[in-house]
C-alpha cells in the first residue's frame, strides 16, 4: 500500500491501473473527485481528500468505469455517472458486510 492506504496499481481485466493522487484534480468545468483515464491506465483521486468512506466511494466509482471500459459496456451518456455511484456505493457496502463472500470469490 502506498500513502493514505490507496493500493498502489489495480489490475482490471489485461489492464494494469496506476492508482494516483493529484491535489487539485480538476476538467475543464472544476474540481474532480476521481477521475479514470483509460489512455494511460490511471486511475487519479483529488490528493485534498481524506481517507475515508466517501474516498474508498470514489476509488470504487472510478473502478468501475474502468470495468464497463474494458468489458465494452456503454451506457446511455445521462446514466454513466448515477449508475457508476449506485453500483460504487452498493458494492462497497457489500465487500464489507459480507466478508465471507469475499473470502469465497477471492479463494483459488
Ligand atoms: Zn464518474
Amino acid at each position: 500500500m502506498k500513502a493514505g492506504g490507496l493500493p498502489p496499481r489495480i489490475k482490471i481485466g489485461p489492464m494494469i491501473y496506476q492508482v494516483k493522487l493529484e491535489p487539485g484534480l480538476k476538467d475543464g468545468d472544476g474540481l474532480l473527485d476521481g477521475r479514470h483515464r483509460p489512455s494511460d491506465c490511471s486511475l487519479t483521486i483529488r490528493a485534498e481528500l481524506p481517507d475515508s468512506d466517501y474516498r474508498k466511494a470514489v476509488l470504487l466509482h472510478e473502478v468501475i468505469h474502468a470495468c464497463m471500459e474494458t468489458s465494452a459496456v456503454r451506457l446511455p451518456q445521462e446514466l454513466v455517472e448515477p449508475v457508476s455511484d449506485a453500483l460504487a456505493y452498493t458494492f462497497l457496502a457489500l465487500l464489507r458486510d459480507n466478508p465471507k463472500l469475499v473470502e469465497y470469490l477471492t479463494c483459488r
